[in-house]
């Protein structure tokens, strides 16, 4: 099944590199015009840009863990993009903070940092385009999450607890904006090759983590993309709310 995105406007954020880079990639390929938010790495979303499909993207470079910031990238979008039908809610980090090695101040830190961008930053983006998308009759946010919402993560506690909270929010968010028109689904990704997993997946441990899965490898970014492209067609409505599991059996929930 071919999906068309023709006419469409996404933002994706963090799409400089890794899933979001693919995930921008796929809607340009199927239409869409892709508005491609970054941290700092011009260089490489300059290259995302120049590697998509189609005319009229653009780039805007924004900290989602600052309000501010995300509040004048949002209407920035809008001025140059005419408006946002999609926003898919990217952007993500993971610092090591385990509790019996690191110490209180960069325990702390760890948390506000991975709280601030993994969290706040999706609840502010959400805020700022369902606005708009209520006023225009309709739109999608698909938020990008983790299995280790679900599995625990020991040597990474915020980051365990930002995607929980991340599903938490979504699903509030479905409920609260589904009247509007405006529909919210969450993909909840296994290990997925990309920079933020390339050590650990070149290490020792490389091969346990392929073995998580009985199809005895990880995700590439492609298997993460496809999904939020088919959430975010027309015709996937009644899965608001949902939270879609993409680890390739690595780790089962009922
Ligand atoms: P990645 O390769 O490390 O790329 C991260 C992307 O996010 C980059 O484009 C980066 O921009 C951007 N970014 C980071 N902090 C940002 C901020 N404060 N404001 C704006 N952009 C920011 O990450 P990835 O592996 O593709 O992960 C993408 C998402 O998937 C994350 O939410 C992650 O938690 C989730 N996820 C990943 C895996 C995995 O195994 N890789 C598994 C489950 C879930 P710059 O290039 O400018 O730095």
């Amino acid at each position: 099944m071919k999906l068309d995105f023709t006419g469409k406007v996404v933002l994706v954020t963090g799409a400089s590199r890794g899933i979001g880079r693919e995930i921008a990639l796929q809607f340009a390929g199927s239409g869409a015009r892709v508005a491609i938010n970054y941290r700092g790495n011009r260089q490489a979303a300059e290259q995302t840009r120049a590697d998509l499909a189609g005319d009229g993207h653009m780039l805007l470079q924004s900290d989602v863990s600052d309000p501010a910031a995300v509040e004048s990238m949002t209407q920035a979008a809008i001025r140059e993009m005419g408006q946002i039908d999609i926003l898919v809610n990217n952007a993500g980090i993971a610092i090591e903070h385990p509790i019996a090695d690191i110490g209180f101040e960069g325990w702390h830190e760890a948390w506000q940092a991975t709280l601030a961008t993994n969290l706040v930053g999706p609840a502010n983006l959400s805020y700022c385009v369902a606005r708009q998308m209520m006023e225009r009759g309709g739109g999608r946010i698909v938020n990008v999450s983790s299995r280790g919402a679900f599995r625990g993560e020991p040597d990474f506690p915020a980051y365990g607890a930002s995607k929980a909270g991340l599903n938490a929010m979504s699903q509030s968010l479905a409920k609260a904006l589904a009247p509007h028109n405006v529909f919210v689904f969450v993909v909840a990704p296994g290990f997925v090759e990309t920079d933020m997993t390339a050590e650990i997946l070149a290490g020792p441990m490389g091969d346990s983590v392929r073995n998580q899965s009985p199809l005895g490898r990880v995700a590439v970014p492609e298997d993460i993309a496809r999904t939020v492209l088919f959430l975010a067609s027309d015709g996937s409505e009644f899965l608001t709310g949902c939270i879609v599991d993409i680890n390739g059996a690595s780790y089962l929930r009922t």
